[in-house]
């Protein structure tokens, strides 16, 4: 059912209109601006993004003790970046594509502890939930803090404390396996509330680490109201809010200078001659945005992102196009906001990172499900490397660049149209590692018919 909002804005905006009809679109974001770097957005600056590292690596003693899987990298949590060669004449090859330039992945698919992109965001704010918590009342000491060796809160009795304490969280899934096994990692009362779409493997695999799953029959963004509502009324209970939080969206951020090194190693260079292009799956927008708001202090005009949705929840286009935000969903326009990429299904964007992206985001494409098992599937092939559907999206975002007027237009208008040989593209894969090989059976079965 269309609201009479949804009317409005069908009438106002022909891509509306065409997002109605469930049918893939590109959107060039019109607002977009020229930045000179550093910058301050909504009072947030690259101070804040240094913080947080800073954070990560006092943490990074405890994660290195209580998470094996990070010793390689002294307790920093942080993924490859691997060039697929293959995958690019693939998607040039059966995708209709002119893919030029150098391809790469970026792999939080990878990422150890939670698997997915929400490995940088979601265990961050636990984090720092806990720093706060433990200098409150003294298992940290405040004036020496930087010396401190945090792995002291892997300890008996600061876990018993901790067990006084909740960590809540609504969840498509992904956000809240993140914040699930680490909050019970540190030993906190963990609570989750999974949206229709969670996954079944998902909720198993937190119960086991002790989390307590609790079920709904509605959507997200119903998941999370239910979630900080039961959060409130426990003053010892701290409620992770994906559609608000400050400390995810900075959390994610972090990944953008990390890369610096990455794209140094493999000789790459960006520059005005030398543009680079980065495509992110978005839900409610906190990870995609977080990772643009940091490569943007980082790369500045060299650097072009871009979100890709599915067309029965693309919630961030519709809300940035409108000039909406969160004021608008997309069952206002009639779509089920339903979708087999479980961590893309949200229908109400996050208003906050809406507005942190209206002068950031390049721009926007929206793809149909049967391509997400496809694009996992050539990935698979062509390159050994799985990824979960919600993520095999950022395929579509690199193919689409190549290979459609609205985007030929924005490279002419950028004066890039002559540089693409030198482009270097980021599809930058937000899940994967935690799904069990049966899911990934079942799912190779689907892109057989797909
Ligand atoms: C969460 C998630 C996203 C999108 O992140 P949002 O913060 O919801 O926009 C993309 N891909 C995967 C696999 C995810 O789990």
């Amino acid at each position: 059912m269309i609201t009479e909002l949804g009317k409005e804005m069908i009438k106002q905006h022909t891509l509306v209109d065409k997002m109605a009809q469930a049918k893939e679109i590109v959107w060039i974001n019109p607002e977009l601006k020229n930045v000179s770097v550093p910058f301050s957005i909504k009072g947030m600056t690259v101070a804040n993004i240094e913080e947080a590292e800073a954070k990560l690596k006092r943490f990074a003693p405890l994660l290195r003790k209580i998470f094996p899987e990070t010793r390689d990298t002294d307790g920093i949590i942080e993924s490859e970046l691997t060039e697929i060669p293959m995958m690019k004449e693939r998607l040039n090859a059966d995708f209709g594509s002119k893919i030029e330039g150098r391809l790469f992945l970026k792999r939080d698919s990878d990422l150890p502890i939670a698997g997915s992109i929400k490995a940088r965001g979601g265990i961050y704010e636990v984090l720092k939930h806990t720093e706060e918590l433990a200098i409150e009342n003294g298992l940290l000491q405040r004036e020496q803090k930087t010396e401190i060796d945090y792995s002291v809160l892997a300890e008996e009795d600061c876990r018993q404390f901790f067990r006084n304490y909740t960590i809540q969280v609504g969840s498509t899934g992904n956000l809240g396996m993140s914040i699930g096994i680490m909050s019970a990692a540190l030993g906190y009362r963990a609570i989750v509330h999974m949206s229709a779409d969670a996954k079944q493997w998902k909720k198993d695999l937190l119960r086991s680490k002790g989390v307590i799953v609790k079920e709904y029959e509605t959507d997200y963004t119903l998941a999370v109201e239910n979630g900080r509502k039961q959060s409130q009324e426990d003053p010892k209970s701290y409620f992770v809010d994906d559609e608000n939080s400050v400390d995810l969206f900075l959390g994610y951020s972090v990944a953008a200078k990390r890369l610096v090194p990455q794209l140094l190693e493999k000789g790459i260079t960006v520059d005005e001659d030398h543009p680079l292009f980065v495509y992110i799956p978005c839900g409610i927008g906190g990870a995609p945005g977080g990772v643009t708001f940091g490569l943007k202090q980082v790369f500045g005009n060299n650097v072009h992102c871009f979100f890709v949705e599915p067309v029965q929840a693309p919630c961030m286009a519709l809300g940035m196009m409108t000039g909406l935000n969160s004021e608008i969903c997309v069952q206002d326009i009639g779509l089920t906001g339903k979708t087999e990429a479980d961590g893309l299904a949200v229908g109400r964007p996050s208003g906050f990172v809406g507005e942190v992206m209206k002068p950031l985001l390049s721009g926007e494409f929206t793809l149909q499900d049967d391509k997400l098992y496809q694009y996992m599937q050539v990935l698979l092939d062509s390159e050994n490397l799985f990824i979960e559907p919600s993520a095999a999206a950022i395929f579509e975002g690199a193919v689409k660049l190549a290979g459609n007027e609205e985007t030929q237009k924005y490279l002419r208008e950028k004066g890039l149209d002559d540089k693409m040989k030198n482009a270097t593209h980021i599809c930058w894969a937000t899940g994967g590692k935690l799904v069990p090989e049966p899911v990934r059976r079942e799912y190779a079965n689907i892109a057989k018919k797909a």
